[in-house]
């Protein structure tokens, strides 16, 4: 049975990374907020995403540099075992205090109700949760996504795991077979590989993290083959096919065997917007080609009270992202700030060992706009920092503007480049000429002190 409609200021679907601090603000504002959530509080960044993972990158970072101690010299009485029961228990534990505490958070919000299940539009204004309906002055879409599984010849017969079901691991696969070699299938295939397992990364495209530059593919493809990781390239025909010993994928290579055998597959071949089943049509709410939700700079969607963040509108794919999606809509709503989407630089991680930092432009875009640039680059064997960790793979390279001088964009590929790229990220934001940028003093030994020098030896590009 229906039970009475209910009305609300502000009604937040979903607690990701931008529901939870929105809907935070606004009962702070004085609203009456209602909170939707079908599954786990904190959604994916928390509870299958960014937490998880890097705390089980942790976890095979040890393993790596256990089996490295003797180089340091460090002597170990026994070579290092992994236990996967442990290094779930503990990744588990903290993912759990993560999602608990966005949970309580909530919960304790002022004036705020929170609904547990699947929120559906019934109306433009309008949501039905179970038997609750929902009427709202504004609604706030932050339902994010889920692990795209393509349409494969074979898989529907086939047992696969996501990022999701690798949550649930607690042994080490005999040999895991990763289709897709991009940020998460990268990220799993060297944890994995630091483990014990077998890994193989089958990818469809001609190298690794195609969106890269290539020698940052390069270099990744070499740093990964050395921990005896096998890549299959240009895998243009995938098919899958069980065995009797686990499950084989056909790869169609020009070269090499032309099926990959291995005991588990896991497919990270992308992520698709939870919006199929949100009753898009009955609030007319539009999508985008790309099947993501149509959003203005300012995050509104094609129904005026209705705003679309995170993920599901397809203006970012990370949690930083999604988080500053909650910010220029709270600073709009309350402090008409005029914040727009349009005016944020891509900047990210991939959490490899080395990890990559990532800002601005790389040299597909700058050519591609035909910008007249400069480049300058060092090795990080060079870097005084990584030569004493013992973590030498990888490169800084900063891209600026001839013209301007500005800095454009940089990646950093080496030991501590998830954190050195900040300076970089700063300098961007803020247009600040590459002269200026490398008067100022670091701190040594650090890998940032290396980012002034790197731009002493600029070339054109
Ligand atoms: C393996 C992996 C590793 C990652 N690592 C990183 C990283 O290191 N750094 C980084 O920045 N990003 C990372 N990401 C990306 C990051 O997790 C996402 O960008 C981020 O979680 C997006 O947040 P969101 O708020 O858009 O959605 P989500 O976090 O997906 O949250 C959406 C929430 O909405 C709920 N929901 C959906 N539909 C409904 C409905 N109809 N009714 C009620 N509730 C609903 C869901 O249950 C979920 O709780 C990673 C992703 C993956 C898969």
């Amino acid at each position: 049975m229906m039970s009475a409609v209910k009305t609300f200021d502000a009604l937040v679907i979903g607690t990701g990374q931008a529901g939870p601090a929105l809907a935070a603000r606004l009962s702070g504002a004085g609203m009456k907020v209602a909170v939707v959530e079908k599954a786990k509080f904190g959604g994916t960044c928390v509870n299958d995403g960014c937490t998880p993972t890097k705390a089980m990158v942790a976890s095979a970072y040890a393993a790596h540099l256990a089996r490295r101690a003797g180089e340091y010299g460090v002597l170990l009485d026994s070579s290092p075992r992994v236990d996967m029961k442990r290094v779930k228990a503990r990744k588990d534990e903290i993912v759990r205090r993560s999602s608990e505490s966005v949970e309580k958070w909530m919960e304790g919000l002022k004036d705020a109700t929170i609904y547990r299940g699947h929120a559906r539009f019934v109306a433009p204004a309008e949501v039905q949760v179970g038997s609750e309906r929902l009427v709202a002055d504004k609604i706030f879409v932050d339902v994010g996504g889920r692990p795209l599984v393509p349409k494969m010849p074979g898989l529907d017969r086939v047992p696969y795991l996501t990022n999701v079901a690798m949550m649930d691991l607690d042994f080490v696969p005999e040999h895991l077979l990763v289709i897709g070699g991009s940020y998460v299938g990268l990220e799993f295939a060297q944890m994995f590989r630091r483990f014990g397992s077998r890994v193989t990364v089958v990818e469809m495209g001609p190298r690794l993290v195609g969106r890269e530059d290539e020698d940052v593919s390069l270099a990744i493809h070499d740093f990964l083959r050395a921990e005896g990781i096998g890549l299959r390239l240009g895998a243009e025909c995938l098919s899958v096919q069980k065995e009797a010993d686990g499950v084989s994928v056909g790869v169609d290579c020009k070269e090499g065997a032309p099926r990959e055998r291995g005991t588990h597959l896991l497919l990270a071949v992308g992520r698709v917007p939870n919006i199929d089943e949100l009753g898009l049509e009955a609030a007319g709410i539009r999508t985008d080609k790309r099947g993501y939700i149509e959003v203005d700079d300012g995050l509104r969607t094609s129904n005026p009270r209705v705003w679309a963040l995170g993920d599901c509108n397809g203006k970012g794919a990370f949690t930083h992202t999604a988080y500053n999606d909650y910010e220029i809509v709270a600073d709009n709503l309350l402090s008409n700030a005029g914040r727009k989407h349009t005016d944020r630089i891509p900047v990210y991680a991939l959490y490899t060992d080395p990890p990559l930092g990532r800002v601005g432009m790389g040299e597909t875009e700058i050519k591609n706009n035909r910008i007249k640039a400069l480049v300058g680059k060092r090795p990080m064997s060079r870097v005084a920092r990584a030569v004493e960790k013992g973590e030498t793979h990888g490169f800084l390279k900063i891209h600026v503007e001839e013209g301007s001088k500005r800095i454009l964009g940089a990646s950093l590929l080496g030991t501590g480049a998830d954190e050195a790229v900040h300076s970089l990220i700063d300098a961007v934001y803020s247009k600040l000429p590459y002269l200026e940028f490398q008067r100022r003093v670091r701190i040594h030994p650090n890998v940032s002190e290396l980012l002034p020098t790197v731009l002493e030896n600029l070339k054109p590009l």
